[in-house]
């Protein structure tokens, strides 16, 4: 099955899209067609390499909603309908918290550029390129043990890269997480994702929980969790477009589940992925409800399901060939997309029934903690 599951994924040529400029440059053996390779190495000095980055093949004016997931798309909506939710999201930002998340990693990171660590930086520039980010945000290396990566910040984001991902993934997959946080980027995640780790500090007690008192932090928090792995699903799919081989977030999630172990079998795993059943309310039984709670990433058995069932559906290969919708000329959306909101909305509404009693007491909640929270003129609160 895995095989089966490998072979719908080859030999997908569009060259409008991605014009064989460049050499195959996949360190990992694996063959994907025409279609599956991006430019090569720098040839030349950097300069020219920066160049060469800037006329590669890129979805021009490719908008977000084109590899959305349904699921991303319901349960932003829903965080929306939430009355005065983004209200108390965007005070909680004002108030000056996650200007002091982006000092930390200005102040503890290595940012890099042309002049540190080159070759990250030409590949993240080519991923910005490839989705023709309007802006390429400032990137980071931060050491940390766990092999992860984000995009923060309220209004310009920054990527910001564990230092083991760079060290222990190959420069190829390091690439496919940057194309995935490239996803966040366009999709603007970074606002919400923010919020996320504000509250985690919250929640987790490494900032004072004083400053949410009144609020209920904790149901506010499993609602955004629970929008954040509806949202990597998106990501996973810009992944997939980017590095033109949806097999490649697929690879990388193997090695993040398994702990990157030498030896894995990637079709083993693909076959693991397609005959896993997953329940259509994820969160139905008790147990791993509260499992998947603690995880700010779905299941990554999930998420390679998830992607191989949208390229099943031909929509990957639809973009691929050019047909998109471009940013400002999103159609409108479906009929089962309010069912799917609706399903969210209650999802959330149960969240908060069990801190905040019913949504009417969770309205007065965030209305008092907006009074009692107002920024000072120019100052943070600290
Ligand atoms: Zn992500």
């Amino acid at each position: 099955m895995g095989a089966r599951v490998v072979s719908a994924f080859e030999g997908r040529v569009h060259p409008q899209i991605m014009p064989a400029t460049g050499s195959s440059a996949r360190d990992d053996g694996h063959t994907t067609g025409a279609g599956g390779t991006l430019p090569g190495p720098a040839r030349g000095s950097e300069v020219d390499a920066l160049s060469e980055i800037e006329t590669s093949y890129r979805y021009e004016q490719i908008s977000p909603k084109a590899y959305e997931h349904p699921a991303d798309r319901a349960a932003t909506s829903a965080l929306h309908a939430v009355p005065l939710l983004d209200t108390v999201i965007k005070r909680l930002i004002d108030l000056g918290h996650e200007k002091r998340l982006r000092q930390v990693v200005r102040g503890n990171a290595v940012k890099v550029g042309p002049d540190q660590l080159p070759e990250i930086w030409r590949r993240y520039v080519q991923v910005s390129s490839v989705l023709d980010l309007p802006a390429t945000p400032d990137l980071f290396v931060y050491n940390q043990a766990d092999v992860n990566a984000m995009t923060l910040g309220a209004n310009k984001p920054i990527v910001v890269v564990n230092s083991s991902l760079v060290s222990s993934y190959t420069i190829d997959e390091v690439q496919t997480v940057l194309a995935h946080e490239a996803g966040h980027v366009l999709s603007e995640h970074y606002y919400y994702t923010t919020a996320l780790v504000l509250l985690g500090q919250f929640v987790n007690g490494s900032l004072p929980k004083s400053l949410l008192l009144g609020l209920p932090a904790r149901a506010i928090y499993y609602a955004l969790l629970e929008w954040a792995r509806a949202a990597e699903l998106s990501s996973d799919r810009a992944a997939a477009l980017v590095r033109a081989d949806p097999l490649d977030p697929c690879r990388v999630m193997m090695r993040m589940a398994g702990g990157a172990l030498p030896g894995m079998d990637f079709e083993a795993f693909l076959k693991q992925c397609t005959e896993y059943q997953g329940e259509d309310d994820l969160f139905s039984r008790h147990a791993r409800f509260w499992a998947e709670l603690k995880l700010d990433h779905p299941f990554a058995v999930r998420r390679v399901k998830e992607l191989v069932e949208w390229v099943q559906s031909g929509e990957y290969d639809r973009i691929r060939a050019g047909s998109y919708p471009r940013r400002g000329h999103e159609p409108a959306p479906s009929a089962e997309f309010q069912a799917a909101v609706d399903a969210y909305k209650a999802k959330f509404t149960r969240f908060f029934e069990r801190t905040a009693g019913d949504v009417q007491r969770l309205g007065r909640q965030l209305s008092d903690w907006l009074k009692t929270r107002v920024p000072a003129s120019g100052t943070e609160e600290e």
